[in-house]
């Protein structure tokens, strides 16, 4: 019987697996990370490397590794990579936080812990769980949840019947290559965000003219995707003051700065619009059809729109993470729920005995960050108290 089985091997699996190995002294042999690609981390390198970014947009401390200086010392270490920190918060090179990464998971041993298969369902047994996979069952005393949005792209009603219908649509986080439309035909990127921001120039500088930024919004600046005092107790303590579930939820939400770019990404948008790389196009898509020879022709007040692509980086759906299995749990075991359907959990991150969460699922008690890479930090911090305790 495993101690842990860790569900879901992105960035904050693979950190807590660290946290669990070598700050809780878990015996890497009773330690499994359940996840359905090839490698850990895939689908964080699949999404980052499909928005073309450069940079990260957290800072230098939010890594993987347990010591908050660990990037920085192990860029001293690659004398090469000093320069790859941009800005006053010192945010890393995207290369540089993935070798580190690749670094990290091979100093320990982490991809020796990978189990491919996905989890299909959860049920309660006298000793912990009994997790049902794609590959069969698994006994284990103690499951951490490990899930993300990452898994539900969100396609707005009009992109989502265009493309049932046939129509030339892509999801920037669904599975499909990413490239840029054939020539003559322009791509229309759909979004206001970093990653819509981002992909739009990359993809234009390989086809310079032939995109256009559709955005409902003006660029929006923000150096954070929620204000940097929620990483410590500045905002927190506020937070974690709050008895009511309800008004954390609104909390999060009033914290949060969706559809926004730090300043250097809004430049270098601006600069590719200027000099005629691409188009930025204010508007909301009303309605949508494709013409005959298959491009889609976007309808917007007082505008259409022609695209031989449309390519959508409109985010993630923010329904509960997991799925039908995690839902059945729920019913089954009556797993509380906060009214916006996210799980009540105690300051341990234990959702039931033996069952414990972080990222998205975590949120209402690590508050706004839960889902960033300094929410695996602080979930670490959680659990550590746990298995000390
Ligand atoms: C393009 C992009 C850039 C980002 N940049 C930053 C940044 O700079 N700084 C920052 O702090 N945050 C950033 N984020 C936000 C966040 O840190 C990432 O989304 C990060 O990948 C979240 O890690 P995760 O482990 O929670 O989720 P994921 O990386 O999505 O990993 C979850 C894993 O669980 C697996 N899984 C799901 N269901 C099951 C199941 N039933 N059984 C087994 N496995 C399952 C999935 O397949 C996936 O591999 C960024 C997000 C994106 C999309």
């Amino acid at each position: 019987m495993l101690d842990w089985l860790i569900i879901g091997g992105g960035l904050h699996g693979t950190h807590l697996a660290l946290v669990l190995v070598k700050r809780c002294g878990v015996a890497p042999e009773w330690l499994r990370i359940l996840d359905p690609h090839e490698t850990l981390l895939a689908y964080w390198e699949r999404c980052t490397t499909a928005t073309g970014m450069t940079h990260l947009r957290s800072t230098i401390v939010h890594h993987l590794a347990l010591d908050p200086h660990d990037l920085w010392n192990f860029a001293q270490r690659r004398r090469a990579q000093l320069g790859q920190f941009l800005g006053p918060y010192r945010r890393p090179a995207l290369g540089l936080f993935r070798d580190h990464c690749q670094a990290l998971i091979a100093e320990h041993s982490l991809d020796r812990l990978h189990l491919r298969g996905r989890a299909t369902g959860l049920t309660r047994t006298a000793q912990g769980w009994s997790v049902e996979t794609d590959q069969g069952s698994l006994a284990v005393r103690r499951v951490l949840l490990a899930l993300s949005v990452g898994e539900q792209p969100r396609w707005p009603d009009w992109a989502a019947q265009l493309h049932a219908a046939g129509g030339p649509m892509h999801h920037l986080y669904g599975c499909e290559e990413l490239t840029v439309a054939p020539a003559a035909g322009q791509t229309v990127v759909v979004g206001g965000g970093i990653s819509a921001a981002q992909v739009a120039v990359a993809l234009a500088r390989a086809a310079p003219g032939c995109v256009t930024l559709l955005m409902r919004h003006e660029i929006r600046v923000e150096s954070f995707d929620s204000p940097p005092g929620w990483v410590g107790p500045k905002e927190l303590r506020g937070f974690h003051a709050e008895p009511s579930v309800v008004r954390r939820r609104a909390m999060i939400a009033g914290a949060r700065r969706p559809g926004s770019m730090p300043e250097d990404v809004a430049r270098t948008l601006r600069r590719a619009e200027a000099v005629g790389m691409l188009r930025i196009q204010r508007g909301e898509v009303r309605r949508a059809t494709f013409a005959a020879d298959g491009a889609a022709e976007l309808e917007l007040p007082g505008l259409r729109l022609r695209a031989a692509k449309v390519l959508l980086a409109t985010g993630f759906e923010q329904q509960r993470p997991g799925g039908a299995w995690l839902d059945q749990a729920i019913a089954e075991y009556e797993l509380p729920l906060a009214p916006c359907g996210y799980p009540l959990v105690a300051p341990s991150l234990a959702w039931a005995p033996g069952l414990y969460v972080t990222g998205g699922l975590a949120e209402l008690e690590l508050g706004p960050v839960a889902r960033n890479i300094v929410g695996a930090r602080h979930a670490g911090e959680r659990l550590r108290a746990v298995a000390d305790a």
